[in-house]
């Protein structure tokens, strides 16, 4: 057990068959670089947890082993379902998916700022499937909006419809919550604990710690270019707190 809780949220967006691309390659990861770095986890002992459990080692409620690390997926892209998540359940380890709530069943259209094919995002039959295989369902608001240019009130609607819909498609309470392109402010970050999620996750890069406040946990992305050396890098050693230059400006985190 490690004295300081020190987690590694580990952050993807899409799982599939790409040819390399041009931009975005933080939110790419070929399917066949995703199985090894999950095997290797495996093998190398870490201890994969759901962000719940994370959650209550952070808070000091549990320990938790020294090794440990978290899954996140953004957006809620059908290729979880068709890639990720064959992999996931083969290794038995937890994920946590932040899925835009008013799109469930159509596509990623935020992307089509940049001009490019929105890829598809799970429907509700898969959202309930991959939640009965041991994958948590957060929000990661209705229309993924940069919550901190909206009015307070359009910010709040956002924030709580989509934890509405999700928990009617669900059935079950929707708990972790994700910030669209990493951007918050305090007063979004307010509005996210007043709704009733008990994390929000941001795309300030570091491990987390009991230090953190639990509406401003920082993360790891894990980019196309990452070989197995860059993953351990970023697993190892990138844990000083930095907001990436490029975060704010990414067009469809
Ligand atoms: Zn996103």
């Amino acid at each position: 057990m490690g004295s300081i809780p020190r987690i590694s949220i580990l952050m993807y967006h899409q799982v599939g068959i790409f040819r390399r691309p041009a931009a975005h390659r933080a939110t790419f990861c070929h399917v066949r670089r995703f199985r090894t770095q999950m095997a290797w986890l495996k093998r190398a002992g870490y201890h994969v947890i759901s962000l719940t459990e994370a959650l209550r080692g952070l808070k000091g409620e549990i320990p938790l082993p020294s090794h440990s690390v978290v899954l996140t997926f953004d957006d809620g892209y059908r290729n979880f379902y068709e890639h990720a998540y064959p992999v996931l359940r083969e290794l038995g380890f937890p994920a946590t998916v932040f899925m835009v709530a008013g799109l469930i069943g159509t596509n990623a259209r935020w992307i089509d700022e940049d001009g490019r094919q929105g890829a598809p995002l799970m429907e509700p039959d898969q959202l309930l499937e991959i939640r009965a295989g041991g994958i948590e369902i957060g929000s990661h608001t209705v229309t993924h909006p940069r919550l901190s240019r909206l009015a307070v009130s359009e910010a709040q609607r956002e924030i709580t419809d989509s934890k509405a819909i999700l928990e009617s498609v669900l059935g079950t309470p929707v708990v972790h919550f994700c910030y669209p392109y990493g951007d918050f402010d305090q007063r979004v970050a307010d509005l996210v604990r007043e709704a009733g999620y008990e994390s929000g996750l941001t795309c300030i890069r570091g491990a987390a710690t009991g230090e953190d406040s639990l509406f401003l946990l920082p993360r790891k992305a894990v980019s196309y270019g990452d070989s197995l050396i860059g993953y351990l890098w970023k697993l190892h050693i990138k844990n000083k707190k930095k907001n990436p230059p490029g975060a704010a400006k990414a067009p469809f985190m």
